[in-house]
C-alpha cells in the first residue's frame, strides 16, 4: 500500500495549469513561503487532507485529460509519496507538469532517489520561488520572469536545462 498524500485540493479540469486541459492535485505543505504567494492556505504541513494514490487515480480516469499537474504547496516536500501516483500516470500516457518552489539544480543536487526518479519521469518542470519583484501576468504558467517552464526529458538527454516549447514564442521564453 502507498503512502497517503497530504493535499490541499482538487481542480479536475483546468486550463490555466499546463497545456491542454489539467487535472490539477494541490499538495499541502510548503516550506518557502514567498512573499505573495497566490496559495498561502497550502504552506502549513499540518494542514489538508490524506489522500490514497488509488482514490487520486480514479478520479484523474474519469475526467478526459491531456494532462496532470502538480501543484502546491510544494510537490517535492512529498516526492517519495508522489513517486507511484507518477509512475501510474504515466503509464496511462498521460502527459505531467510539476510546479516547484525549488530550482531544477537545488533538486538534482539533493541526490535523493524519489526526486531525481520524479523529475525523470514528468514532460514538464516549472521551477523556483514565485518573485513578488519579477511577477507578470503575461508570462505563460509561470508568476514570475525568474521561474522556468523546463522540457525535462530533453533537459536529461541534452545534460543542460532546456526550455519547453509551451513557453518559447518568436525563439523566446513568454
Ligand atoms: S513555492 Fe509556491 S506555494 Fe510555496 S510559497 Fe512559493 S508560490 Fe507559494
Amino acid at each position: 500500500m502507498s503512502k497517503p498524500i497530504r493535499v490541499s485540493g482538487i481542480i479536475p479540469e483546468s486550463i490555466v495549469d499546463g497545456p491542454g486541459i489539467r487535472f490539477v492535485l494541490f499538495v499541502q505543505g510548503c516550506p518557502h513561503h514567498c512573499p505573495g504567494c497566490h496559495n498561502p492556505d497550502t504552506h502549513d504541513f499540518a494542514g489538508g487532507y490524506d489522500l490514497d494514490i488509488e482514490d487520486i487515480l480514479e478520479q484523474i480516469k474519469r475526467e478526459p485529460v491531456f494532462g496532470v499537474t502538480f501543484s502546491g504547496g510544494e510537490p517535492f516536500a512529498q516526492a517519495g509519496a508522489l513517486l507511484p501516483l507518477a509512475e501510474e500516470i504515466k503509464k496511462l500516457g498521460i502527459h505531467l507538469m510539476i510546479y516547484t518552489g525549488y530550482t531544477f539544480e537545488q533538486l538534482m543536487e539533493r541526490g535523493d532517489e524519489s526526486t531525481t526518479k520524479l523529475l525523470q519521469l514528468a514532460d514538464v518542470l516549472v521551477d523556483g520561488r514565485f518573485m513578488l519583484e519579477q511577477k507578470s501576468l503575461t508570462l505563460r504558467f509561470r508568476g514570475s520572469a525568474n521561474q522556468r517552464v523546463i522540457d525535462l526529458p530533453e533537459t536529461f538527454k541534452q545534460e543542460k536545462v532546456v526550455i519547453s516549447r509551451y513557453s518559447v514564442r518568436d525563439g523566446e521564453p513568454f
